[in-house]
């Protein structure tokens, strides 16, 4: 079975919508590590984890042994009907480290779903489904958390169960200059006077991520919150991306913006892989739902081994402190090397960094040179993501047990990556 065959395959059984990076997508076989190999046998660094999921790397013994073990059991899978020990060591594990007063937790499957259940709970406790939710944000995929998601291209349907108002992230919009955050909270704090309605939530990436790792600015998380809690609203920090130490310095994204939030939602990273997320949430939130609402498979005891495998082995290596010490070591790597004119702003976040792609000539974000950089970083042996508005970011999010040695490779890989997709032109 060739790549080429699997590509047709892919797209007759497919809809369109569903996408795949490269000209000649790549089918991975084999991992280890912070390496997987292709379909043809070549090897890459992987810098961006299967989208920041491979939170660890790939066959670690702790985490492989431990799903081994849950798996020669031959209990995959009860229901939550049933008590699951590893999903209620999980659930105190969070409850331990997630800084909200009073925890309660639940597991679901996805980020989406996480998102959907603070929602559903910040609805019923509030009787209002007004949420308020950042410019260019990604919440998820389905009916209610597209509807609150507003990086252009990702709400797929103008239809959805919240009434949302957008709020300034504090970036500028064009050529203009980034509004202050006292003007921006001033701004919400106007619409919502001028809307009454209560409110329900104020959702947040503390980085947001497929928008091209953009943190928020100093103090506008807190303000925020001060507007919508006069209101009656909740704060629910979507962790789904930032969670368990990948911002390097907390093991929240949350806790560099001094706020408290009513609820975390996570997923990505939890499982090392497995399908697993959740919330953790004050009791008075999630305890709001009034009703019955089940998750078969959320927190299965596969999903929560690997979870509860992952978490110890975060917590055991102190891999917050890897995320922050590698971060910085390829963000100035990259500016060492960003004397490339196709190199505009890069921003890191612990492992969450960020190249802006610009066309030389003229400083515009260059969404085609970033699609050729990212493909030249493939032929070069580095996976790397892509993100922004416009698509012209790319992404570097490795397993937070890279090492030295594999962040100078990767920067080399991208270094010769960008000279041969964007070569300088004479007289830049
Ligand atoms: N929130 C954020 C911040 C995300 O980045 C994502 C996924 N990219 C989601 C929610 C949705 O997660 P999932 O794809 O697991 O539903």
């Amino acid at each position: 079975m060739t790549a080429q065959d699997l590509v047709q395959r892919h797209r007759a059984a497919f809809p369109r919508w569903v996408g795949t990076y490269y000209p000649d997508p790549i089918a991975l076989r084999t991992a280890e590590g912070r390496h997987v190999t292709d379909h043809d046998g070549r090897r890459y660094l992987d810098f961006f984890g299967g989208i920041l999921t491979t939170s660890v790397g790939y066959a670690i013994p702790e985490i492989r042994d431990a799903v081994a073990a849950q798996l020669a059991t031959g209990i995959v899978h009860t229901s939550t009907l049933y008590l699951i020990e590893p999903q209620i060591a999980l659930a105190e594990r969070l409850r331990a480290i997630a800084g909200v007063p009073d925890p309660v937790a639940f597991f679901v499957n996805s980020g989406s779903e996480a998102n959907e259940t603070a929602l559903l709970a910040a609805a019923c406790r509030s009787g209002s489904n007004h949420v308020v939710a950042l410019a260019d944000s990604y919440h998820g995929r389905t009916f209610a958390t597209s509807s609150v998601s507003t990086l252009a291209g990702w709400r797929p349907s103008p239809f959805g169960p919240f009434r949302v108002t957008v709020a300034a992230n504090g970036r500028a919009d064009g050529d203009g200059p980034a509004p202050s955050v006292e003007e921006c909270a001033a701004d919400l704090q106007r619409r919502l006077d001028a809307d009454r309605a209560p409110v329900a939530a104020l959702i947040v990436e503390p980085v947001q991520g497929l928008a091209g790792f953009h943190g928020l600015p100093p103090g506008l998380l807190h303000a925020y919150r001060e507007v919508v809690a006069a209101r009656g609203g909740v704060l629910i920090c979507d962790e789904v991306q930032t969670g368990w130490g990948r911002t390097g310095r907390d093991w929240w994204g949350y806790q560099a913006h001094g706020v408290t939030p009513d609820a975390i939602t996570f997923a990505k990273g939890l499982g090392n892989g497995l399908a697993i997320g959740g919330v953790v949430g004050t009791r008075e939130l999630l305890d709001s739902i009034d009703g019955r609402t089940i998750s078969t498979f959320g927190g299965n005891p596969l999903a929560a081994t690997a979870a509860l495998a992952t978490v110890d082995y975060l917590l055991d290596h102190d891999l917050r402190r890897c995320a922050r010490d590698r971060g910085d070591q390829l963000v100035e790597g990259l500016r060492r090397h960003g004397g490339h004119p196709a190199v505009g702003a890069v921003r890191g976040y612990g492992l969450m960094v960020a190249v802006d792609v610009v066309n030389p000539a003229t400083g515009a974000p260059d969404p085609a040179g970033a699609q050729r950089v990212l493909t030249a970083a493939r032929d070069h042996g580095l996976l790397v993501g892509l993100g922004g508005r416009s698509g012209s970011t790319l992404r570097l999010a490795p397993p937070m047990t890279v090492t030295a040695g594999e962040v100078d490779t990767a920067l080399d890989c991208l270094d010769s990556a960008l000279h041969a997709a964007a070569p300088v032109p004479a007289g830049i």
